[in-house]
């Protein structure tokens, strides 16, 4: 077993201490392994300077030069001696998107943390729901990263049922309302929880929806929410989460403590879910750098900066560190919920105007779909 198959594998997700001194050592190895396999990657090391084994803590990773997003939608970075048997491609429904492929041993590490995710946050269910995803089915000409993970999720419980609350109509993806309010009626009559999933953007439009329309539901007991793939282009309609909170007890009748939020990217599937303070822990299999927007520093915690996200999870390609375009803050403060590990607060996007993604237009899209 490598360093990563063992990182992947610790029990407890968020001992980030003790788990320093194996997350660098897999970090090396991965490094290396695409240094030595990857040209371009070979290229850029070389050209900044950086010998990948001279990682031997954490504090040297801070040094590895990053790959940006925005890089990676331009130059595609393959490492060689990969087969990828799976491919998902980042957000983005206009321009570029990134493609990163999954072999198998970055297939294995990802379903463990997912597994072990779920268990601490209690996902895994053997009662069956109703499952309604805020996305669309995955398919051969879809292969959004978002897609695939919201089906993911849809194995976490047994399922009765799955609505998928986006259409194709003439190529192009609609929210159906009439559809989810009918697969809500069936749900809370099933006597089955409801578990929805998707960008908090379409839940919150279609909550409001509802709302309009003075529709009230009360979901059956462990029945939940869960949010992924942040709020993208929407940050500034982003509703205060009290506001989303109201929203769900009101019209789903289902309560705070039932809604989960995931944090990841395309190109950095690390599985960040929210606690029952709502916030983000750093798990083991990662770990984040906040960097000065200038000068790309990494910042003491407790800073606003660029997101830099690292984890040694890809065979595929060297994803070692990865900068967004997200803003972010790294508290350490002790959380109510008694998890040691220091949380990611994601606070907006830079140039969020000029970014396109899949859930911009979410209420054109609602507007448009509504009968
Ligand atoms: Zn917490």
């Amino acid at each position: 077993m490598n360093k990563t198959e063992k990182l992947f594998r610790l029990r407890d997700i968020y001992d980030l201490s003790g788990s320093d001194e194996l997350f660098a050592e897999a970090m090396r190895e991965n490094v290396i392994y695409h240094y030595n396999n990857c040209q371009q990657y070979k290229s850029i090391l070389d050209r900044k300077g950086f010998d990948p084994y001279s990682i031997h803590t954490v504090k040297d990773i801070a040094r590895l030069p990053f790959l940006t997003t925005q890089y990676l939608k331009r130059h595609s970075l393959v490492t060689e001696s990969s087969e990828p048997l799976v491919t998902a491609t980042s957000s983005g429904t206009s321009g570029k998107a990134t493609t990163v492929g999954y072999d198998i041993p970055t297939m294995l590490n990802d379903l463990v943390m997912c597994i072990n995710v779920g268990k601490y946050h209690k996902l895994w269910s053997a009662v069956p729901v109703n499952y309604i995803v805020f996305g669309y089915r995955p398919d051969r000409e879809n292969t959004a990263a978002a897609a695939k993970t919201a089906y993911l999720f849809t194995l976490m419980a047994p399922a009765v049922s799955r609505t998928f609350a986006l259409e194709r109509v003439n190529g192009e993806y609609r929210l159906a309302p009439e559809k989810i309010i009918a697969a809500l009626k069936r749900s809370e009559s099933s006597g089955f929880p409801l578990r929805t999933m998707g960008f908090p953007a379409y839940t919150y439009f279609f909550m409001r929806e509802l709302e309009r329309r003075k529709l009230r539901f009360k979901m059956p007991e462990g029945s939940l929410i869960a949010l992924g793939g942040g709020w993208k282009s929407h940050y500034k309609e982003r509703p205060e989460k009290e506001e989303f909170y109201r929203l769900a007890r009101e019209t789903l009748g289902i309560p705070e403590s039932r809604i989960f939020e995931f944090f990841g990217a395309a190109e950095h599937p690390i599985l960040y879910t929210d606690c029952r303070c709502h916030r983000f822990h750093i798990p083991v299999y990662s770990r984040v750098i906040i960097r000065d927007v200038d000068t790309l520093e990494p910042l003491p915690h407790g800073n606003v900066g660029i997101v830099d996200l690292i984890t040694p999870l890809f065979t595929t390609s060297p994803l070692c560190s990865i900068v967004t375009d997200d803003l972010g803050i790294i508290h350490d403060e002790p959380c109510p919920c008694g998890c040691k590990s220091p949380t990611l607060e994601i606070i907006g996007r830079v140039g969020a105007s000029g970014v396109r993604t899949c859930a911009q237009g979410a209420e054109k899209y609602l507007k448009e779909g509504a009968v």
